[in-house]
């Protein structure tokens, strides 16, 4: 039995890199400090996992040697006019470089989930700024939590724990960590008094009754958690403040906030269903704070407004920075798509939604992100890398893609797979192989490998720089 200590669990953008790994013979046995997703995770990724490569044929994903998929997946590369390359968030960066090399070299369009999550929030950033910070640092000094159209208590399981709310920072003090200690204390007097009563057969009057509901001090104590979100989550129950919004009504209150914090009138009754006698209570809460910071989520970025949401989140950030420090963060979901924004940004200059056809890198969503390719019906041949977008987009660009050649790298039988004509099974990057991911506030980390993979299973890496060796050699030929 080995422990391998200080693993990062690849699920979340939160990236908890204090994960404890217990392996028996090449098998994990016990995961310790993840939430359950990451445990699931742990001890059941090999459940659904494709073991060998397939190819098409007659209509029938037949198995095949890992030199034939690869053969057949850079020939339908090398002969595509309009090729997409699609995924990238859960896997590593080092195999996202990889990836763009690959690009380049068949004219492609390469576009990561970020084109259904947070490319809304990166148009923004391109527009305003962002002022913005790492997660350590809130957990050690920010006051005033914003959780803004995100769940995190459901979505990132140890977001409250490791960084906001119940952390324990260096000058804030963690607000579940004072609700336990004082558990710990009142059932330590009732150990005593039973010690006591057995040894001087005397009758100790009784310690006060523990209450079990969420942490009293919570709403007591200077550390303060807000939620906005349009209906009560289990983030919004252990919230001091929660604000009900009216779906697609948030840029109204970003904007009636802006208005409170100048001290402008709102000659309402409410904003976005909201009582304006709660706003301007939270307004105070907001100037009052020493450190706050707004986390968004999808709720925003996929709602009405989209982008202008963002804009007018990171607006009220910087209106509040003239009286306090207010910071802004998106809660990113997959654990490597900050890394994919990052990746392709420091080879290509963009963040998603990349262009290769003119020989150069082009960036235009709307047009060049691979939703709109396939809705347009213009991709002729498509590459996949850790996703599953048969499952995910519209219909009309999910049948396109289906139409297409379509070549899936995954360790997971998916929707996608199933429709391919190239399924090659990789290895689970942070489990089966190493590699580097970014979180959500762009620090990168090490993913480790913690146990053997299948001898039938190549990491991504390996598996892209085959194709793309593959490919430039078929062009070469062709040439
Ligand atoms: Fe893994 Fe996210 Fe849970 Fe952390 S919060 S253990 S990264 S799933």
């Amino acid at each position: 039995m080995t422990l391998i200590t200080g693993v990062t669990c690849p699920v979340c953008g939160t990236l908890c890199d204090d994960i404890e790994v217990v392996v028996e013979n090449n098998v994990i046995t016990d995961v310790k400090n993840a939430c359950a997703i990451g445990a699931a995770k742990f001890l059941n990724y090999s459940i659904h996992r494709g073991l060998k490569p397939l190819v098409r044929k007659n209509g029938e994903l037949i198995e095949a040697s890992l030199d034939e998929a690869i053969g057949k997946a850079a020939k339908i590369l090398a002969d595509a006019n309009y090729p997409i390359l699609y995924g990238w968030a859960c896997t590593s960066c080092e195999a996202i470089r990889v990836g763009l090399e690959l690009a380049e070299e068949v004219g492609g369009v390469i576009d990561n989930t970020s084109t259904v999550c947070h490319g809304p929030s990166i148009l923004s950033t391109q527009d305003v700024g962002i002022v913005s910070c790492t997660l350590g640092q809130l957990r050690h000094r920010a006051d005033l939590i914003f959780y803004w159209a995100s769940n995190p208590w459901s979505a990132h399981p140890r977001h409250i724990e490791r960084y906001t709310m119940f952390s324990e920072g260096r000058f804030q003090k963690s607000t579940w960590k004072e609700h336990l200690s004082r558990i710990g204390g009142v059932l330590s007097r009732r150990r005593l008094r039973r010690v006591v009563n057995l040894i001087l057969r005397r009758d100790i009057p009784e310690a006060p009754k523990i209450e079990r509901h969420l942490p009293y001090t919570m709403y007591r104590k200077k550390r303060k958690m807000v939620v906005v979100d349009i209906r009560k989550t289990r983030t919004a129950e252990a919230a001091d403040y929660f604000l009900q919004v009216k779906p697609n009504k948030d840029y109204e209150l970003f904007q009636a906030f802006r208005m409170l914090i100048r001290d402008e009138e709102l000659n309402v009754d409410e904003v976005a269903g909201i009582p304006v006698e709660l706003l301007e209570e939270v307004a105070d809460v907001m100037l009052d704070c020493e450190l706050g910071i707004f986390f968004f989520g999808l709720g925003l970025t996929m709602s009405e407004g989209k982008l202008r949401n963002i804009d007018a989140a990171i607006s009220l950030t910087r209106d509040l920075n003239k009286h306090t420090k207010f910071l802004i963060m998106p809660m990113r979901g997959h654990f490597n798509v900050t890394g994919v924004n990052v990746v392709f940004t420091w080879q290509t200059g963009y963040p998603y939604a990349i262009d290769f056809s003119h020989g150069y890198p082009r960036y235009n969503p709307g047009e060049t992100s691979v939703i709109d390719i396939l809705s347009r019906e213009e991709s002729d041949a498509g590459l996949i890398v850790a996703s599953d977008p048969v499952a995910h987009f519209p219909q009309a660009a999910a049948q396109h893609l289906a139409k297409n050649p379509l070549i899936v790298i995954d360790p997971e039988v998916t929707p996608t797979s199933l429709m391919a004509d190239v399924v090659i099974p990789s290895t689970f990057v942070g489990i089966e192989t190493e590699g580097t991911a970014y979180r959500m506030d762009h620090v990168p980390l090490p993913l480790k490998k913690v146990v053997e993979p299948p001898k039938t299973c190549l990491s991504d890496v390996e598996i892209l720089r085959r194709i793309l060796h593959k490919v430039r050699k078929l062009r070469r030929t062709s040439n």
